[in-house]
This record gives structure tokens, sequence and C-alpha cells, in this order.
């Protein structure tokens, strides 16, 4: 079951922030609907940043659309911006607003080579195609995120090192965790393109709650520190007091009956091992070591997908 088939279960979450209109966005100028490059006119990487990867997480589309308003030119290199599941985004509707996650499929869910290159179509497969051409000439890539339950930002740089130092370097929000995604499918930061040998890095950001305000501010922070970065002269160091953490364990739920004890909070640390956290079904999960993060914890997660990352603070 989906975050939007499961809604008739969740608590109330209120919409505090309102869908930006981004139709002066969605032709772009890259020949991609929703994708428009910004060009220093020098040489330099090429960043991409993406939000609406999922069609309800606001956050994303607001800054993006305020960077695109303001006119910003990039000093060097080329910066492209781009709204990605534009056909879910549409359907975004505050009465219901975790029905337009997706239209068919999880956008996040189809970056692997063999999926992409395959026959199976989908309003999400076709979208994901579309944008392929250009996340391959994409240097590094910062992709906008929010959560559905209650839980401190933090940054996902996925399996590889150059993920870690790309989120080291972003450094807000000041949390980074370093994770192997989920079972049912790599997310485009996990793309051969982000993960394979060659320089090109990539991380996502949960920048908070899908519809609280203090999203935004994360979410525009966040972006705002990729930007600075970029444009730093070489020698300055970057940021410190960030917190690195490596997920130990991915738990997917295995039974429609998954339960919490508690309703944790995300970025909680669990300070003993073997602390029982959850029931699924009739059996128990517990904490693998002392100084346990919770990760993201779903608490109404459904058969299949992930209920909670555990990470162990490096
Ligand atoms: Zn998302």
């Amino acid at each position: 079951m989906t975050e939007a088939a499961a809604a008739g279960m969740l608590p109330h979450f209120p919409v505090e922030v309102s869908a930006p209109d981004i139709s002066a966005w969605t032709a772009g100028n890259t020949g991609v609907p929703g994708f428009t490059t910004l060009a220093s006119g020098k040489p330099g990487p090429h960043v991409g940043i993406t939000g609406l990867m999922h069609g309800n997480e606001l956050a994303g589309a607001i800054v993006l659309e305020q960077l695109l308003r303001s006119k910003f030119v990039p000093r060097i290199g080329k910066l492209t911006v781009g709204f990605a599941n534009l056909a879910a985004f549409a359907r975004f509707d505050p009465a219901q607003p975790t029905a337009s996650r997706f239209v068919d499929e999880d956008l996040n869910r189809l970056w692997d080579p063999v999926i992409l290159n395959g026959l199976r179509r989908s309003s999400e497969l076709d979208r994901a195609r579309a944008m392929r051409p250009l996340i391959d000439q994409m240097d590094m890539l910062l992709d906008i995120h929010s959560m559905l339950w209650p839980s401190d930002p933090l940054i996902l740089s996925g399996p590889t090192a150059k993920g870690r130092a790309l989120g080291r370097l972003i450094g807000i929000p000041p949390l980074v965790i370093a994770d192997h995604g989920h079972v049912s499918g790599p997310r485009l930061i996990d793309y051969a393109r982000f993960t394979g040998p060659g320089p090109a890095a990539a991380v996502l950001v949960e920048a908070g709650q899908h519809w609280e305000q203090e999203t935004v501010i994360c979410a525009r922070a966040c972006l705002g520190a990729l930007l600075r970065q970029i444009e730093l002269e070489a020698g300055e160091t970057p940021r410190s007091e960030i917190q690195i953490a490596e997920v130990t364990l991915a738990v997917t739920a295995a039974t429609t009956g998954f339960a919490f004890v508690r309703n944790f909070r995300g970025g909680q640390v669990i300070p003993a091992r073997n602390t029982l956290i959850a029931l699924d079904g009739n059996t128990e999960i517990r904490t693998p070591h002392d100084d346990c993060m919770l990760v993201m914890p779903s608490l109404r997660p459904s058969r299949g997908h992930t209920a909670v990352r555990l990470a162990r603070l490096l």
C-alpha cells in the first residue's frame, strides 16, 4: 500500500504552505519540461538542483521557484533547476495532501539503467527517461525532498565517499546520513552516474515535514549553502560541527502489522543496544548497537516499504 492508499489511516497533517505557481517554468529551456539551465558563460561544474521528485513535497518547489524568479546566475559553470514530477504536482490538493506523491509509481525508485532501458511504461518512467539525458550531464546534484512524519532535517548521501563529501560540504542541515537506499528501487542519488567510478556526486536533503513553514526555511538554507560552496575560492574551509552517521540496517516492514512501540521522532538516538523499538507481526525489532539513531521512522509503514533506518554515529 502506498502513502496515498494509506491516507485513510494517517493522522491529520496541517498544510501550512501553499503550492507555488511554477507555470512560468514548466516549459523550461532545456528541451525537458520543467528543467531550466542558468549558465554563467564561464567554465565550471554543471550543478543540478531538483525538487518535486515527489509531487506533494512543496518546500523544494517553493525555493526553486523563488531562485528562478530572482534571476539568479551562477558565477561559474552552469546550474540546472528542475521540477521533477510535474504530473503529480499538478494533482496536489491541500484537502488530500498525501494523494499526489506520484501518479503511477514512485519516481525516486526507478533510477536503474535496466528499468530505464526496459519496455515497461508509466507516467513516472516516461518522466525519468525524459530527465535522464540532462541528469547524465550533471557533475553534482542536490535533490530537495521533505518528509511526512516529524523528523530532524537531514542530508542523505547514499553509499559513496564522494556523496558523503558533498553532504559535508553543504553542511545544512548539519546531519549527513550515509545509506544504501531502499529495497524497492534506486533513487536518483543512487543512479550510476553518481555512484559509479566517475567524479559526479549527488545527495538528497530531507528538509523537514512536507507542509511546515520551517521546512521551506531549511530547504532554502541548504540550497544557499550549496551555491555558496561551489563559488568559494580555493582555501576557504567548509563548516564544521556536522554530524555524520552511517545506516547499519534498513528495516523493511514484512507484515501489514508493523508498529513502533512509541511514536519515535526521526533523529532520536536510542542509547542502549537491544532496545525494543517495534513489532513487525510477531517479530521484535531491536536496536543492533548502542547510540542507535532512528532515521526517518515511518509510523504507518506499508508492507514491503522501509519502516526506519538505523544508523551509527561516526
Ligand atoms: Zn521525497
